[in-house]
């Protein structure tokens, strides 16, 4: 009778309340990752062939419309965008472009004119300080640039800005060194590619912690990109039509 009536509560209570668990746990995981996981098979396929797909890459120091304030800062295609996610917790702060071509080859460009710095430590990252957001006229921001480094760190900022720069006058379309792969530990690379993020200031004459989303801006309008991480998730980012 005891075996009965615990065979009982398995049946009916146990085993439904895993089901929906499973099922309700499975489905949030599917929401917040079918997008990126559509944008990471994209990725995939447009480095294994991207002249299947030519339509798809963004070409470097144009931009969208005369209006949009930022040229393109590289050639290759925006696989990730701001605000997709990866991992629980986590939503990407910036875009990335993707080249198809080797670490080392693609040239990046200044998106938009300022003040460059770089940090002693930064092998593969460097900021432009704009005193006048072209967007929001009165407010400062920063356009930060990295993974400009082969797997090992060994930098491809180009030399005129050596770590240390700091508050370095460059107008828009300035070279600064080219897409690499390093992730920020040698021997681990990353697919080649640019990420480009706007970090707000903090008031005080510096910036906030890039690598917090909410101390960054979506980079799309800016581009005249239509798109951001948490819309349209199946469409290319591509700039509409004129
Ligand atoms: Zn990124």
């Amino acid at each position: 009778m005891r075996s009965t009536s615990k065979r009982a509560i398995i049946i009916w209570f146990i085993i439904p309340l895993i089901l929906i668990l499973l099922t309700s746990g499975g489905y949030f995981l599917y929401q917040t990752f079918k997008g990126s996981s559509v944008r990471s098979r994209r990725i995939i396929a447009w480095i294994r062939n991207p002249l299947s797909n030519p339509e798809w890459s963004l070409e470097s120091l144009k931009r969208c419309k005369p209006t949009s304030p930022f040229l393109f800062p590289t050639d290759g295609y925006v696989g990730y965008l701001w605000d997709d996610s990866f991992r629980p917790g986590h939503n990407h702060q910036g875009i990335d472009i993707f080249t198809s071509k080797k670490s080392g080859d693609t040239p990046v460009y200044a998106a938009y004119g300022g003040f460059l710095s770089r940090l002693p430590g930064w092998k593969s990252s460097l900021i432009i300080r704009i005193p006048d957001d072209p967007l929001l006229p009165g407010h400062q921001i920063w356009t930060y640039y990295t993974h400009l480094a082969d797997t090992n760190g060994e930098s491809y900022i180009v030399k005129d800005f050596p770590p240390g720069t700091s508050e370095f006058f460059v107008s828009e379309g300035t070279l600064l060194g080219y897409q690499g792969n390093y992730s920020g530990t040698p021997g681990h690379p990353v697919g080649v590619h640019l990420h480009f993020s706007i970090v707000k200031d903090d008031g005080k004459g510096s910036f906030l912690n890039e690598l917090k989303i909410k101390n960054t801006i979506d980079p799309s309008s800016y581009f005249g990109l239509p798109l951001n991480g948490s819309t349209n998730r199946d469409e290319i980012p591509l700039c509409p039509p004129l």
